[in-house]
């Protein structure tokens, strides 16, 4: 690839970018040279830092699934016990299964269980642009995308099954306190009785627990492969940040340092953007106030980004950031489309607004449905989208520079 190249879509198509870089394969190696080189070229000086992988947070969802799956059968068995003993049992059934799944989840989200899975060394490649004033404590902006890929041999199932097998399993633990609270009742009053409730109730119970032993049975048959090109998740988000750091070194702006990570091993459960932030977690503490982070995880078929997300109050991403995005399309006729998501958390930004840093979070959320696939290809992403994401956020760049004067 000729050292001029900048349009973001040229750099993707032409580089390991558009081609399979599971993290432990060949291609994570190749990714890695290849962003220090282009970087090198535009005389960026960039640098590595290590952080520590593992597959502990997938291996460690899987079991999670499995113990959920046997405690939803524990459930109907219990409850099929002689009187009070299926009241009082299955009560100590729900105190675990509740307790199993608010800590595995903290567990999972916050690396617990690192004995359940491998451990690997990995690479987050960084570079600077200073402000042109070359002030040492001016504000900072983030740029992160994580160049790793990842294929799953289930992916249309992979993440709507897992969702189902959650919402399946509070709805089990539900109903199963439900049918404790009657039959303890149906026990404890002998002039009522409660059996045709309960039998109804407990027949509910086995439909929904039928579904959540499936899917936990399903999950264990998931696997990770190098088979997905990962042009649009997340080729497309580092080829941006490539042409976007490339544009600042010759044009730095005026007042702000621009700090630009490409992440690993996002897919395998955000180690590279965890690795950063617990690595430099003071300097970010001390400047939350001052910084921002844009993160591009994908654009593809469109230009779009998280609005709010939550599972039933969903609560807005940023104070400003989204506004700013809102302006900056409008002003710049730019098509760039809000969403709302139940799950937001899901990428590199979330490791630093841990740290009450502002956010922002650009994802083609129509393209949900091919990533993680072979469909993940080169042709999904348009070359107009990439163009337009670089323009936005350039224009970006130039109005926070002069906010946080
Ligand atoms: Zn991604």
């Amino acid at each position: 690839m000729p050292t001029t190249v900048t349009d973001p879509y040229d750099i993707l198509q032409a580089s390991i970018l558009s081609r399979p870089r599971m993290m432990g394969s060949a291609g994570e190696a190749e990714t890695i040279r290849f962003l220090k080189d282009f970087l090198k070229k535009h005389n960026l000086h960039p640098s590595t830092e290590e952080f520590t992988w593992s597959t502990a947070f997938v291996s460690g969802r899987k079991y999670l699934y499995l113990l959920l799956g046997v405690l939803a059968i524990l459930f109907n068995i219990s409850l099929r016990l002689a009187q009070p003993l299926n009241g009082i049992l299955t009560i100590v059934l729900v105190v675990v299964a509740i307790s199993v799944l608010v800590f595995g989840m903290k567990g999972l989200l916050h690396d617990k269980f690192k004995g359940l899975g491998k451990s690997f060394q990995g690479e987050n490649v960084l570079c600077d642009v200073p402000s042109r004033n070359n002030e040492k404590d001016a504000p900072l902006i983030y740029f992160t995308a994580h160049y790793d890929s990842i294929s799953s041999n289930h992916p249309k199932l992979n993440t709507i099954s897992m969702m189902a097998l959650l919402l399946g399993f509070i709805l089990s633990v539900l109903l199963t306190l439900t049918s404790v609270i009657l039959n303890l009742s149906d026990y404890a009053n002998a002039a009522w009785n409660g059996q045709p409730t309960i039998h109804v109730i407990n027949l509910t119970l086995l439909i929904f627990s039928a579904v959540v032993v499936s899917l936990s049975i399903f999950s264990q048959f998931i696997e990770r492969t190098n088979s997905s090109p990962g042009a649009c998740d997340n080729g497309s988000g580092s080829a941006i940040l490539l042409s976007l750091a490339a544009h600042f070194q010759q044009q730095p702006p005026a007042h702000t340092r621009l700090k630009f990570i490409w992440c690993g091993a996002e897919e395998w459960g955000l180690y590279g953007s965890k690795g950063y932030v617990k690595a430099h977690q003071e300097e970010i503490a001390a400047g939350c106030e001052r910084s921002c982070v844009i993160n591009v995880d994908m654009v593809g078929s469109e230009l779009a980004y998280l609005q709010k997300s939550g599972f039933i109050f969903q609560k807005p991403l940023n104070k400003q950031l989204n506004v700013l995005i809102a302006q900056c399309a409008e002003e710049a006729d730019i098509a760039a489309r809000p969403f709302n998501s139940v799950i937001g958390g899901n990428s590199d930004h979330a490791s630093f607004q841990k740290e009450k840093v502002e956010v922002c979070f650009f994802l083609s959320n129509k393209d949900t449905k091919i990533i993680h696939s072979p469909q993940d290809t080169i042709e999904k992403v348009k070359p107009e989208k990439m163009a337009d994401a670089v323009e936005l956020i350039k224009r970006m760049v130039t109005k926070l520079d002069k906010q946080f004067l």
